[in-house]
């Protein structure tokens, strides 16, 4: 199983490195940049000005050292950041803690999802179509389990705007992490495309796993009407989509 995982996973990389990235993966909020960073199928968030950042997501295990050399690319250095959020505790968003806890960096994840990254495996949730089933034969191995920080309440971190919201949905510890109240990394409440943004990955579509999808759908739809300066929507997987979009989307499946 681990070697069919590993040709998967290769050939989802192989193929989302040469798939098209028509939206711009960096947005300036004032002296606040923000990108977007694909390693393997995952988008790695990246919140900057002049000495110091924050993450939000590692991905897979292997990914942090994928993704060092982008980071520089981006001209931030390693040790401006301050810590990592990470949105939800699957091993394509929290596979490779330990290697960033290693590099000195503070890594934090909601209390919900606390027992699924100790013990390295997804935790139980609804399979949601063919092409999940078909994922969930692959993608939900185990993956290394790690020891990161724990909050349970919503916080900010003020010096970049950074909000984060507890939702729960995706799974039960799942967070909305806003940027400026305009930029919003969503993990995964839904997904761009099929095959982790390989296909279309603008178009919104319902994730193909959930604890409650109807709570996810519902977290998206409180996010633009609570939220109404919120122009870019990051999930992890494919996008970005406009507001816009996800207005239209969340409508059409009646939300
Ligand atoms: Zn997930």
């Amino acid at each position: 199983m681990r070697d069919c995982t590993s040709l998967v996973l290769f050939g989802l990389t192989l193929a989302l490195g040469m798939s098209a990235c028509g939206s711009p993966r960096r947005t300036a909020l004032g002296d606040i940049e923000v990108h977007a960073v694909r390693i393997d199928s995952t988008n790695i968030g990246v919140i900057h000005r002049r000495g110091q950042a924050v993450l939000v997501d590692v991905g897979l295990e292997g990914a942090w050292e994928k993704f060092l050399p982008e980071l520089e690319a981006l001209k931030v250095d390693v040790d401006d950041v301050d810590r990592m959020i990470i949105t939800h505790g699957h091993g394509d968003h929290a596979g490779d803690i330990e290697a960033v806890q290693d590099a000195g960096i503070d890594v934090w994840l909601h209390a919900d999802d606390e027992a699924a990254v100790a013990e390295g495996q997804n935790s139980d949730t609804e399979v949601i179509g063919l092409e999940a089933a078909v994922l969930d034969l692959f993608v939900t191995g185990p993956f290394p389990p790690s020891t990161p920080k724990l909050f349970a309440e919503d916080f900010v971190i003020p010096d970049l705007k950074v909000a984060v919201h507890h939702v729960g949905g995706h799974t039960a510890g799942s967070v909305v992490v806003l940027v400026d109240d305009k930029v919003a990394f969503v993990g995964d409440l839904l997904r761009g495309g099929n095959l982790g943004g390989l296909v279309a990955p603008e178009v919104p579509l319902v994730h193909y796993f959930h604890v409650d999808q109807d709570v996810s759908h519902q977290a998206l739809r409180d996010l633009l009407d609570e939220h109404k300066d919120v122009h870019t929507i990051w999930p992890a997987h494919g996008g970005p989509f406009t507001r816009d979009q996800v207005d239209t989307w969340l409508t059409g499946i009646g939300f």
